[in-house]
C-alpha cells in the first residue's frame, strides 16, 4: 500500500517502481471490471506484473528503442531468409510476459484456477505492459487477437481444424518455449483504411482449406510472426470486402521450410521500435483458411474489435506513463527558488493532465467491461441479433458502441499527454534517453494503426445506424446520472442530463440527416458521446467512492471534467475566481482524499 497523499519526490523519474502499487487511479478502475471474486485472485498478478513492467520490462524497452532490431532479407548466399534479429534483451521481456500467463489465462485455467479468467485481465494486464512500451505490447496484443479468432471460428469440422488448432495451442501456451505470436496483414499500398481494395489473391491448392497467397502487404506489424492473419481474395470472388477471405500465413511452413514471401524491409519508423514493421511480398505463400471464405472481413473485425480495445489500454498506459514522469519532474524540479509542483500553472496543467487520465481509465475501462461481457457470452460477430439473449444483446451493442469511441479519443488523448509531459520536463522532455521523449514519438501512431480518428468516427455513425446502439447506451449513462446522491453530485448531474438531452437530440438529428452532412458531424458526434458518458461515470465512481470510503477525492476529478467540457463560463470562466486545481493539488493529483462535508454545495459548471 502506497502512503497518500503520493510524495513524488521520493522517485527520480517514472520508472523502478511498482506501476500497479503506485496508480491507485488505475486500481479502483480495473478492479470495477472484473467479476465476483476474479479480482482477488487477478491482484497479486496484476501487481507482480506491475513491479516487473517498472524495473526490468521497462529498463530493457529504453535500451531495445536505442538499440532497435535488424531485418537480413537475404543470407550471405543470396537467398531469401527472412530473418530477423532481434535485440535479445525483446526475447527477455517476451518471456516475462508470456510465461506469466498473458494471453495463456483468458482462455486456459491459469495455475491455482479452475476456469480461465475474463478478458478484462488480459485488457489490464497489457495496460500495465503499455507504461513501458507500448510498441512492445502490439505483438502481445495481436496474439491474443488472433486466438480469439482462431477460438471462435475454427470449429471441428473445419477443413483445417487440427492444424489451425496447433496454431490456436501455440498463441495460447503458457510456456515461452512453445509459444508462438500472431500479427494481422490488412493494409496495402492502395489501402489501409479502405480495406475493400486489398488485391491480394489467395489460390487453392489440392489440399482442402490449404492456399497460396499472391501480392503484397504494405504494413506488416510483427512481420516474422508465426500465427499471422491476412486478408485475400479468392479466384472469382467478389470485390470489396464482401470478396475477402481469411488465413493464417505462418512463418514457416508444415514441412518446416521458410514460406514463399519476402519481407522486402523494415519500415524507418519515429517510434514503436520494439515491433519490428515492415512490408511483405506473398510469392506463392502457404497459408491456412480460416473460417467461411468470403467471411474474412467480419473475423478480422472480430479482432480488430479486440485491438481496438488494447490500442485505447495502450493509451491509457502510455498517459499513465507520462502523467507519472511529470508528477516526479514536478515534484523534484526547482525553478525561481521553489519546487515546480508549487505553481498555480504547473499544478492546473497536472490537474488537467490527471482529470484526462481518469476520464480515459474510465471510458476504457467501462469500454473493457462490456467487452469482456460480450466475450464471455460467447458471441461471434457473424451471429445474427436474434440468436442473442438480452444480456448478450446489449454486451455487444456496447461493445461495438464504445470500443471505436474508446480507440479515437484515448489515442489522440495519449498524443496529448506525451507532448505535455515533455514540456513539463522542460528541455530535457525532448531528447533522446528521457522516456517521454520516447512516449511523444510511440504515441504517434496510436491514432492512425487500427483504423484513424476518421474511419473510427464514420464506425460510431454505422454503429448507432445499423446496430442500434444508442438503444444499450442511453439506460447505460442515465443509471450512471441517477446514482449521485452527495447534493454536489448532484448538481453536476443536473448538468450533465442538460448535455445529454442535447446528445441525444443530435444523435436523432443525425440519423435523419443526408449520409453526406452526418460524416461531416461524425467526429464532433464521437466527441459528444465521449464527453456524456466520461462525465456520467465519473459522477458515478465519485458516488461509490463516497459511499464506499467516506473520500470525495473523486468528486473533485469529476467536478474538472465537468467544469471544462460543459461549462458555460463568462469571460472562459476567467474571473470566476474558481481555482479549484490550486485548492484540491494534494488530492486530486497526489491521491489524497477529502471528507464529503469538504464538497463546495454549489456545481461551478453551472456558475
Ligand atoms: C507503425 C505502423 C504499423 C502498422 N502495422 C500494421 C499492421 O500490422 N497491419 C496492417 O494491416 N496495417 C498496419 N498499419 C497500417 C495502418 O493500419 C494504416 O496506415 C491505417 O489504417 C491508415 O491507412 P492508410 O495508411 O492507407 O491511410 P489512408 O487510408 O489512405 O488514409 C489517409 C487519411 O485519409 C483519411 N480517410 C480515409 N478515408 C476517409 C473517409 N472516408 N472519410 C474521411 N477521412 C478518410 C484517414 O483518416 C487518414 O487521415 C500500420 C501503420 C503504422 C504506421
Amino acid at each position: 500500500m502506497v502512503d497518500t497523499p503520493i510524495d513524488y519526490s521520493r522517485y527520480e523519474a517514472g520508472r523502478h517502481v511498482n506501476y500497479w502499487e503506485l496508480d491507485l487511479a488505475l486500481q479502483a478502475e480495473v478492479e470495477r471490471t472484473y467479476p465476483g471474486a476474479e479480482f482477488e485472485w487477478a491482484e497479486p498478478e496484476l501487481s507482480d506484473l506491475g513491479e516487473l513492467t517498472g524495473h526490468t520490462i521497462t529498463d530493457n524497452a529504453a535500451i531495445i528503442d536505442r538499440e532497435g532490431h535488424e531485418l537480413r532479407t537475404y543470407d550471405e548466399h543470396g537467398e531469401v531468409q527472412n530473418h530477423v534479429q532481434y535485440h535479445p534483451l525483446q526475447h527477455e521481456n517476451d518471456q516475462l510476459v508470456y510465461d506469466r500467463g498473458v494471453t495463456h489465462d483468458v482462455f486456459h485455467a491459469p495455475p491455482g484456477r479452475d476456469d480461465p479468467l475474463g478478458f478484462q485481465h488480459v485488457l489490464s494486464q497489457q495496460t500495465i505492459l503499455s507504461f513501458a512500451d507500448g510498441g512492445f505490447v502490439c505483438p502481445v496484443s495481436m496474439t491474443t487477437g488472433a486466438a480469439i479468432v482462431l477460438e471462435k471460428y475454427v470449429d471441428d469440422d473445419h477443413p483445417n481444424a487440427d492444424l489451425l488448432d496447433e496454431y490456436f495451442r501455440g498463441l495460447t501456451n503458457r510456456d515461452y518455449d512453445d509459444h508462438i505470436e500472431g500479427a494481422m496483414f490488412l493494409t496495402e499500398k492502395q489501402g489501409g483504411s479502405d480495406v475493400g481494395a486489398n488485391e491480394t489473391t489467395a489460390e487453392p491448392t489440392d489440399e482442402e482449406g490449404i492456399y497460396e497467397l499472391h501480392g503484397e502487404k504494405w504494413f506488416c506489424s510483427n512481420i516474422d510472426a508465426e500465427g499471422t492473419l491476412a486478408l485475400a481474395r479468392r479466384p472469382d470472388a467478389p470485390d470489396g470486402t464482401a470478396g475477402l477471405s481469411l488465413f493464417l500465413v505462418p512463418h514457416t511452413k508444415q514441412d518446416g521450410s521458410l514460406n514463399d514471401q519476402l519481407y522486402r524491409r523494415l519500415k524507418d519508423k519515429l517510434g514503436t521500435i520494439a515491433v519490428p514493421t515492415g512490408e511483405v511480398e506473398f510469392r506463392g505463400a502457404e497459408a491456412y483458411l480460416v473460417g467461411e471464405p468470403e467471411n474474412g472481413f467480419k473475423l478480422m473485425a472480430e479482432m480488430m474489435n479486440f485491438e481496438r480495445l488494447t490500442n485505447a489500454t495502450g493509451s491509457v498506459g502510455g498517459m499513465g506513463r507520462c502523467l507519472l514522469e511529470s508528477k516526479v519532474q514536478a515534484a523534484t524540479r526547482d525553478a525561481f527558488g521553489e519546487t515546480i509542483q508549487e505553481y498555480p500553472l504547473m499544478r492546473r496543467d497536472l490537474v488537467n493532465m490527471q482529470t484526462d487520465y481518469e476520464a480515459a481509465l474510465a471510458f476504457t475501462f467501462e469500454a473493457t467491461r462490456h467487452y469482456a461481457d460480450y466475450m464471455a457470452n460467447e458471441q461471434r460477430l457473424d451471429e445474427s441479433p436474434e440468436d442473442r439473449d438480452d444480456d448478450a444483446a446489449r454486451a455487444f451493442k456496447l461493445m461495438r458502441l464504445l470500443v471505436p469511441i474508446a480507440k479515437y479519443k484515448t489515442a489522440r488523448m495519449a498524443v496529448d499527454t506525451a507532448s505535455y509531459a515533455c514540456e513539463i520536463l522542460g528541455g530535457n522532455g525532448y531528447v533522446n534517453g528521457f522516456t517521454t521523449e520516447r512516449m511523444l514519438r510511440d504515441s504517434q501512431v496510436l491514432p492512425i494503426w487500427e483504423g484513424t480518428s476518421n474511419v473510427l468516427s464514420l464506425d460510431v455513425l454505422r454503429v448507432l445506424n445499423r446496430e442500434a446502439a444508442h438503444e444499450e447506451l442511453f439506460p447505460l449513462v442515465e443509471d450512471a446520472l441517477d446514482t449521485a446522491d452527495h447534493p454536489h453530485l448532484d448538481d453536476l448531474a443536473a448538468t450533465v442530463a442538460e448535455e445529454f438531452e442535447d446528445m441525444q437530440a443530435a444523435m436523432l438529428s443525425l440519423a435523419t440527416e443526408d449520409q453526406e452532412y452526418a460524416q461531416h458531424e461524425a467526429k464532433q458526434l464521437a466527441d459528444y458521446i465521449f464527453d456524456v458518458v466520461t462525465a456520467a461515470l465519473l459522477i458515478e465512481r465519485a458516488q461509490d467512492a463516497i459511499d464506499e470510503r467516506d473520500d470525495a477525492r473523486k468528486a473533485l476529478v469529476a467536478e474538472w471534467f465537468v467544469e471544462t467540457r460543459f461549462a458555460k463560463q463568462d469571460a472562459r470562466g476567467i474571473t470566476d475566481g474558481e481555482k479549484l486545481p490550486d485548492d484540491h493539488f494534494a488530492e486530486m493529483v497526489r491521491h489524497g482524499s477529502l471528507s464529503p462535508d469538504r464538497l463546495a454545495q454549489a456545481a461551478p459548471a453551472d456558475d
